[in-house]
């Protein structure tokens, strides 16, 4: 029988914190889910603190790279630890504000991943240093400074490798370079992105040094999850049936449920699970990327956060359709319902990649994209006339593509074919593009 899942009336006095660096689309959708529950909700954000509240929605301004300050400063806006204010959860939206969540909820006496778990997460060097020592197989890496001399550097590279920041996210930064020179260039063009305006405001720690590591060949696949008392709950593995073999990694289909074999799925549940404990984490969410080949699965990457973007709207939950967003809440809060599972049909999103750096100017073809039998949603989220810059330097999508379907198969054809009758236009931007970084000079 499944879990009586109406609002409650005690939860009226409930509130979750959500930090999040962007209030869009995910923002919304935990908005949503919480008014469903009757959960009152407070934002935190570190988008633009120079006006008062532009967005009408009383966010406490905060900086997510100062996370212990941030914590301070969200103990102070509610006026004391959670016995003294109604807040009885904290979430953290995209990888920025993790460690502010997790201070926060320390601070607050609340559920929450202890600090030092997220941290190990949060730098890209740091999550490799924790994982290998714990001999859960990650590559072979290491770091260096970008002002040190490359001929030094390049020496102590295997081929082919992939070189990326240390704290970006969505593969924005990340290329693989098969020789020498293609590592000169891939680091000089990472260089270039890190000394733009545009990160160099995010105040990143570590922005000095890059990360490389061994190219790992194989299936990528992806992890949704839930952690309870430190034991991993996955939600669903999604494929991601696109060869991602660079140079640049910007993503593209995923869908579920996965097409490996049994085993394969267990043994990367079960790398998934060593990583976690290794980590440290012991609640919430979690995101994680895996390569799988004749070696078994490699860990790309642990994330203590939802599914980015739109993506959510590809999972749902029990017969009623749960969003994760609804889950994710009721989990946080101890609430019935979040134990629900996924549902049976078949689910893909495509993130619509950015075929070229351009201002967007409109896309052709969305009725007919829409007809295409399978496809649930198409949903344009670039900005109409604004400027989008392909991968490596790019990091948001032109939109997404949803489908449901009998099988997998079947999913991932629907969005193959919505995508082939969808035709974006771009014009060039004035004045010209830097070659080399795909930023404006
Ligand atoms: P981000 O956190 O910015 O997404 P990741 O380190 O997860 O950065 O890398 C983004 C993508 O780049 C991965 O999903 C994968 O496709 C590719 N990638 C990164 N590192 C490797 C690697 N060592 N071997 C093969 N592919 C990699």
């Amino acid at each position: 029988m499944s879990a009586d899942t109406s609002p409650n009336n005690s939860n009226r006095s409930k509130r979750v914190l959500i930090l999040a660096s962007k209030m869009g689309y995910q923002t919304r959708g935990f908005a949503e889910a919480a008014e469903k529950l009757g959960v009152g909700v407070v934002f935190g954000t570190d988008r633009c603190h120079q006006l008062e509240n532009p967005w009408g929605d009383d966010a406490l301004a905060l900086h997510f790279e100062k996370p212990r300050e941030a914590a301070r400063e969200i103990v102070e806006a509610l006026g004391g630890a959670a016995s003294e204010n109604s807040v009885r959860a904290v979430l953290a939206l995209g990888d920025r504000p993790t460690p502010a969540a997790a201070y926060a909820a320390e601070a607050l006496g609340i559920e929450g991943n202890p600090p030092e778990a997220v941290e190990n997460c949060r730098s890209k060097l740091r999550q490799r240093e924790v994982l290998r020592a714990a001999s859960v197989p990650v590559p072979d890496f290491f770091a260096f400074e970008t002002a040190e001399d490359l001929n030094g550097v390049v020496a102590r590279v295997k081929f082919p490798c992939v070189v990326k920041p240390l704290s970006l996210s969505a593969s924005q930064g990340v290329i693989r370079a098969n020789n020498r020179d293609e590592f000169v260039r891939a680091v000089q063009r990472i260089r270039s992105l890190l000394e733009s305006p545009e990160i160099q405001v995010l105040r990143e720690p570590g922005l000095e040094r890059l990360l490389v590591e061994q190219y790992i060949p194989g299936r990528e696949v992806a992890v949704e999850g839930l952690i309870d008392s430190g034991r991993l709950r996955v939600l669903a593995i999604f494929d991601k049936p696109d060869p991602l073999e660079g140079p640049f990694f910007e993503e593209s289909i995923y869908v579920t449920p996965s097409r490996l074999p049994g085993a394969a799925q267990l043994a990367i549940e079960d790398c998934a699970a060593s990583a976690i404990r290794a980590l440290g984490l012991s609640s919430g969410p979690v995101h994680a990327e895996f390569r799988v080949n004749e070696d078994g699965p490699w860990v790309l990457e642990i994330a203590p956060r939802p599914i980015g973007g739109l993506c959510s709207r590809a999972l749902r939950f029990g017969q009623q359709g749960m969003s994760l967003e609804e889950l994710l809440l009721r989990d946080a809060l101890g609430m019935p319902g979040s134990d629900l599972e996924r549902e049976g049909a078949a689910s893909g999103v495509m993130m619509i990649p950015v075929p070229r750096s351009g201002i967007f100017e409109g896309v052709n073809g969305m009725e007919d994209a829409e007809r295409v039998p399978g496809v649930t949603e198409i949903r344009i989220t670039g900005r109409l006339h604004d400027y989008v810059a392909a991968w490596p330097e790019g990091s948001s999508y032109l939109g997404f593509i949803f489908s449901r379907a009998d099988s997998a198969a079947a999913a991932e054809e629907a969005l193959r074919g919505a995508h082939a009758r969808l035709n974006f236009r771009f014009s060039p931007r004035l004045p010209v593009e830097h070659p080399a970084t795909g930023r404006i000079g």
